[in-house]
């Protein structure tokens, strides 16, 4: 058809080449740097994906602080996207940078515990309640440390994630599913050997019955899951779902792993903590360290005993997990402000109140112009969703998703001070983020919108 999400093809390819060409124009001496200066780098880009965003040339950022982030022209932009969820309470947080300076004189890597180390573990406990607690510097390896726990406890090979999910670069978690519904390895995976299919399996998010048939099977060793799908279109739970997937998975002898990654814009101690839930494993990544790369993954108590069990009669050798510079005492004292100083509940309620408005006025500017979308937000999560209806399954939002439209509206959004998350429609909040900001963005979205459907 000619309409993509209500709008026209036209009126979407004339806002691409017109915001690209703006976006160029205006950044001459970026251009000029990464033409003359980014060849040593694969594709000219230090990070495959830093080529993903919409514009034609990478953003070559000078610094970043707050809210707020600058280009390497001079350009100031209100961040929204917030290094992707990694510097989710502001850029260089006055209590993370101070434990930093302090602790860049005091060595950086011993491979050894630090006291401060111990006020870490207390504080996580605190937080996000009472798990045995281990330290790696990426959401992907605790999770994938938290599959081989689980797969030793229960002695069954598979890891059960739903259609649309991501979790990082973990293997096991790189699969979905096909038109005939089946499980398979996702189709743009690079040098992929090993059969995906005999280690996963995928079910469909808010699908009980369809997940209750997978786990009767008795090979599943853990559900991995985000408590909220945050990866494709925000797909919520509904009412019972969670009940019924805590019900399922220890009926069937399945651990629960709960990815807050992203779910932790939900409020202090994250979705589990905001909703009372009982995961076996709990994982967060991305800002627990306030921007220092660190995360951590906690087994309950009672998982924690089954694996000492298991521990103890295991042969000596590598345990597949580790990683050198993993619980580093820069990531402890990085980690320590962020939990003691800046995840605090006052910075979440500034976090709620921005959101709550941002959510509000998109949603008055969707209304205004009767574009049929949608906004839903976790906590400090907003996101604008080119679809009507609230989604309910990773596959409905993998089928919302129209990166077309939406990279041109990230475009104009850029050219009008406002960055959002790339790939997604994704924008974040942080108790650093102004009123002033937030109007700007529900601004700029409104003009774009009645460009769109004037
Ligand atoms: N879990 C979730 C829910 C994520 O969204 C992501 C990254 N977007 C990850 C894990 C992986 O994080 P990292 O890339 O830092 O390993």
């Amino acid at each position: 058809t000619d309409q993509i999400a209500g709008v026209a093809r036209s009126r979407i390819t004339a806002m691409t080449e017109r915001e690209a060409r703006r976006f160029a124009r205006a950044r001459p001496y970026s251009r000029a740097r990464l033409e003359t200066g980014s060849e040593a780098f694969l594709h000219g880009v230090p990070m495959h994906w830093m080529r993903d965003w919409p514009q034609p040339f990478p953003l070559l950022i000078d610094r970043a602080e707050g809210a707020r982030i600058r280009d390497a022209d001079g350009h100031e932009l209100d961040d929204f996207c917030l290094g992707d969820t990694g510097s989710m309470f502001g850029h260089s947080p006055a209590p993370v940078a101070k434990a930093i300076r302090r602790q860049a004189r005091r060595g950086l890597t011993y491979m050894l515990p630090c006291e401060e180390a111990l006020e870490v573990g207390h504080l996580l406990s605190e937080r996000f309640g009472p798990f045995r607690w281990q330290i790696a510097t990426t959401a992907t390896d605790a999770n994938r440390f938290a599959l081989r726990v689980a797969r030793a406890v229960t002695g069954r090979p598979k890891v059960l994630v739903f259609n649309g999910c991501y979790h990082g670069t973990v293997d096991d978690a790189m699969i979905c599913l096909d038109e005939g519904r089946q499980t398979i390895a996702r189709p743009g995976l690079v040098g992929q050997v090993a059969d995906l299919t005999r280690t996963g399996v995928v079910a469909e998010f808010n699908d009980l019955a369809g997940l209750e048939t997978l786990l009767a099977a008795g090979d599943v060793a853990a559900v991995l899951t985000e408590p909220v799908m945050t990866n494709c279109c925000m797909v919520l739970p509904e009412p019972g779902f969670h009940d019924g997937l805590r019900a399922l998975t220890r009926a069937h002898g399945t651990l629960l792993i709960l990815d807050e990654t992203h779910t932790i814009s939900s409020g202090l101690g994250g979705y589990t903590a905001r909703h009372g839930l009982a995961p076996d494993i709990f994982v967060l990544g991305k800002p627990v360290a306030g921007g220092v790369a660190a995360s951590v993954w906690g087994m309950s108590f009672e998982i924690a005993a089954r694996f000492a069990a298991y521990d103890a009669c295991r042969p000596s050798g590598h345990s597949g997990m580790g990683t050198t510079l993993s619980a580093n005492p820069l990531q402890f004292a990085a980690m320590r402000a962020t939990l003691a100083e800046v995840m605090t509940e006052k910075a979440y309620a500034r976090m709620e109140k921005g959101a709550a408005r941002l959510e509000k006025g998109l949603a008055k500017s969707i209304a205004r112009h009767g574009a049929p979308w949608h906004v839903v937000r976790v906590g400090a999560r907003v996101e604008f969703i080119c679809h009507p209806q609230p989604l309910r399954t990773g596959s409905e939002a993998v089928a919302a998703h129209h990166p077309d439209l939406e990279a041109a509206i990230h475009a104009a959004l850029l050219n009008r001070g406002c960055l959002i998350a790339p790939f997604h429609n994704m924008m974040l909040v942080s108790p650093v983020t102004t009123r002033k900001q937030i109007d700007r963005l529900v601004a700029a979205f409104d003009e774009i919108l009645t460009e769109l459907f004037a």
